[in-house]
Parts: C-alpha cells; structure tokens; sequence
C-alpha cells in the first residue's frame, strides 16, 4: 500500500497530498534560533515537531537533507553582547552550543546541516548583487534594499494587502526607501559592530537574506518544505520569498509551507519581548526531558498551546501511567527494535496529527494490562513510543526522577532507607517502619509494596499523603 502524506500547506490554506520534487532527495528548511539568550520552551516547538516530520519524512524516502540554520549575526545579539560587555562571538557560540545541548536532551532531531548566518556572508552578498542587477534591488547610502513593488507576488503567503502589512511590519520610515514597504538586505556598520566588506561598503546582512542564501547554499533554488513558526509567515518568510523568488528568474522557492501555532502562556504568546518566558533550560533541569517532549506533541502542531502547572501536573500522571504499564512488562524478553504501529504512522501521516498518536498510546498502554500476548503489547508501546520520541527511559529510572527539584533526591539514600524500613518490617518494628514511611514521604518519595517487592517513586509534594 502506498503511503500518502498530507500536509497543511499555508500557501494553499489546504491539506495537500505531499509529492517531494525529487523523492531522491527531499529538502526541507527550518528557521532557527537568533542566539542571544536561551531559548524558551515556545522556541522549541517548531524544532520538536518539524524534527518529527523529518524523521516521517526519513521513513517515506530515501534521501532527505534538513537544514536549521543559526542565526549568528542580528543586531539583538550585538544589544546583548554590548549589555553583557562581552564580544559578539562569544554571545553567539555559548548560545549556540546551549541551543544544541538542549534540543538534543529534548530529542529535538538533528538537521543534516545547520548553516551559519556568519559562514554564508559571500553567497549573501552575491544574492544581493544578483537582485541589484536584475532590479528587485536598490543600493542607497550604504544600505542594499529590497524593491517590494518590483515582486507582484508579495504578500501571497500571509494573504495580506500591501497597506496591512506596511502597518503590521510598522516599517520604517527612510529617506533611502523608495517605498515604505521595501526592507534591508544589506545595512552598514559602524566600527564597533560586526561588518564584512562589500560593494557597498563595510556592513552586515539584514536578518531575511541570511535564511534565503543559506538555504539556496544546501538546499538549491526550489526547497520542498519551508517550516517556521507563525509568527515568521510575515514578515520574514514574505520577504525569503520575494528574494528567493526574484533571485532565481521567478522558481518557486518552497513548495510547502508549514507554520506551527503559537506556545502561550495564561493565553499570551510566550516572547522574550513581552517578557513571559519560560526558558528550555532551566525547564531541562526541573523536569524530564521526555515531559516537556509531550507536551510540546500534545496538541497538533497548528494550534495554539498553553503552557501551565496544571498541564505538566497532567502530562507526569499520563506519562508515569505509561511508564507503569512498561514496568508492569518488564519480564517480557523483546528481541530487535519494535516496529512503529500502523495506526501512530497513519496519524502522523495526516498532517502530523501527534494528538491522535498519543490516544493510540494511551490506548495500547490501556490495553497492555489485560493483553494475552504481553510481547506483542510491550513491542507496540515501545515502537509508537521510540516514533514520537518517547517512552526512551528506563521505567525503574523514571519513577526515581522527579519533576521539580531532580536533583534534591539521591536514589542510593532512598534505596537504603527503603532496606532498613523492609528490615523493620520483617522484625515486626512497625513503629520503626511507619517513621522511615514518613521520612520519605518527607522527601515526596512514595513506596509501593508489591509481589516483586518494594518500589518508589518520587512525587508532587501533595501526592504523598495518598
Ligand atoms: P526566533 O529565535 O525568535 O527567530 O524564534 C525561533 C523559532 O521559534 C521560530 O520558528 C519562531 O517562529 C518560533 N517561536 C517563537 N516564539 C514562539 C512561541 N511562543 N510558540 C511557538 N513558536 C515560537
Ligand atoms: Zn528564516
């Protein structure tokens, strides 16, 4: 049976069948991160769920080439470098590096290539020259600027007039624009501010140019997949698509456009300007990774999702359900990797639809307690789980993490208080037994005795009473 994937694409405001230019290699582009700070948890979600598609994508063909890009160069970063009153480089590689460490904790799946901003400087200039020369472009004191009118087809993506988005963009108003809307490929710099040299002068690119010659470099003229948050339709992805468009003799420059929703925060859009973040980081050091994966998967990838105590209260109770359910199996011998299920591949064969995959675990984990052929019921847990990136840990090791303030619990101090309190029991001290009871309750661990013998597992401070 042939195996369709469909994917919204916002440029047709449809769900299309997905047929890749070449099935021989597919492309695929993702905007990344501006390193200048950690990223937060709403940052992280386009890289978790388009990570996702690539490895659907990776099922479906044969060759596949994801590029996330690093934006290295931005004037945010020179203002977080000169408040810091430390160099450029060194804003961009600590945050860089942190990028890379917490996307691989968040099992967010690795690009094939991630270009730098700062390594592509000629292929940009050379952009910039070609849309000069065939007039999409204009040089005006020092500065390269994009001709808006010059390409009919701008606003098609985000489906806005030209009045809309000049006030949306609040652009600015200079006297080297032509037009209002027109915006910066090139800009100069003054000496204490990174700068390459140029036809124009000594200057740096503008933050659009940097994805359109970055992705032209790896990926060629016309990509398959341009994926980004919504809040990057415009913008920043009108503008790749102008200059892509314009630079490449009218070639379409992405044939699917995929936009993730935004994560929020009581209601608001998470972002560092309005100030509610909520950074990856030290979320990685509170909570277990696969939590935070979860919830990101959790609602389909184009809607809103918000984020809240109560949400990763939920998320631990589902995931420790889980959990339970493979500890439950864990006498059942599997030989080879298990195979993703047919129905966690046909949910995100339909646009990603992660919320209908997860139903199909919580499902099999359900069932699995009853299931006569425990093998089959552990192999199919362990394969939807490893598709979406989950169900990884070691069930004995998941019960002893905690979610908020991991490392308060030390699990050869709670192994040992679990021994003497067995060695109570067992000489009828249940005076001795009750009060090591409490002392690890104290320390929001909750014990379990059961036919295998005594278990733990630490939990919210108000669970423990239970
Ligand atoms: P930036 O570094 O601001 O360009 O953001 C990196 C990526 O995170 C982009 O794809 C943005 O669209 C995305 N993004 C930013 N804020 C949010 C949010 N609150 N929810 C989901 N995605 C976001
Ligand atoms: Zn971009």
């Amino acid at each position: 049976m042939k195996k369709t994937l469909r994917l919204h694409n916002t440029l047709s405001r449809r769900i299309e069948d997905f047929a890749p230019a070449d099935p021989a290699r597919v492309t695929m582009y993702v905007c990344g991160p501006t390193v200048y700070n950690y990223v937060h948890i709403g940052n992280a979600r386009p890289y978790v769920v388009f990570g996702l598609l690539s490895r659907l994508l990776r099922r479906l063909y044969p060759g596949v080439v994801y590029a996330r890009n690093i934006t290295d160069v931005d004037d945010k970063i020179n203002a977080a470098a000169s408040a810091a009153g430390v160099p450029i480089d060194q804003v961009t590689s600590v945050y860089a590096a942190a990028f890379a460490e917490d996307m691989k904790k968040l099992g967010a799946d690795a690009p094939d290539v991630t270009p730098y901003a700062t390594g592509h400087i000629v292929e940009i200039i050379a952009m910039c020259q070609r849309l000069i020369a065939t007039g999409h472009a204009y040089a005006a004191e020092g500065h390269v600027l994009f001709d808006v009118p010059s390409y009919p087809g701008y606003g098609a993506l985000s489906g806005r007039s030209t009045d809309e988005m000049i006030a949306g963009a609040r652009v600015e108003v200079a006297p080297y624009k032509k037009n209002p809307a027109d915006f910066v490929l090139w800009k100069p710099s003054t000496p204490d501010l990174p700068g390459w040299d140029s036809p124009w002068g000594r200057g740096r690119p503008g933050w659009h140019i940097e994805c359109s010659a970055m992705a032209e470099a790896h990926l060629g003229e016309t990509i398959d997949i341009h994926a980004g948050g919504n809040d990057l339709m415009f913008p920043h992805h009108e503008n790749e698509i102008a200059q892509s468009t314009c630079a490449h003799g009218g070639r379409i420059f992405a044939r699917y456009w995929l936009h993730n929703g935004m994560l929020t925060f009581n209601g608001r859009k998470m972002s560092k300007s309005l100030g509610n973040v909520m950074l990856l980081h030290e979320l990685l050091q509170k909570h277990p990774p696969e939590l935070l994966r979860y919830l990101l998967l959790k609602a389909h990838y184009r809607q809103p999702l918000d984020w809240s105590d109560s949400a990763i209260a939920q998320a631990r109770a589902t995931l420790d359900g889980w959990y339970g359910a493979l500890r439950d199996l864990a006498d059942v011998e599997l030989t080879g990797e298990p195979e993703t299920p047919a129905d966690v591949e046909a949910a995100l064969l339909d646009d990603l639809n992660t919320p209908d995959a997860l139903a199909v675990i919580a499902g099999l984990a359900t069932a699995s307690r009853q299931a006569s052929d425990r093998k089959a019921a552990k192999a199919a847990l362990l394969g939807a789980g490893a598709m979406l990136g989950l169900l990884r840990a070691d069930p004995e090791a998941w019960f002893k993490q905690s979610s908020g303030g991991a490392d308060a619990v030390d699990p050869a101090e709670i192994d040992a208080l679990v021994a003497r309190r067995n060695e109570a029991r067992k000489a009828r001290d249940f005076a001795e037994a009750d009060r090591i009871r409490d002392e690890l309750a104290a320390k929001n661990i909750a014990i379990e005795d059961s036919a295998q013998g005594t278990r733990w597992k630490v939990v919210n401070p108000n669970e423990c009473s239970a």
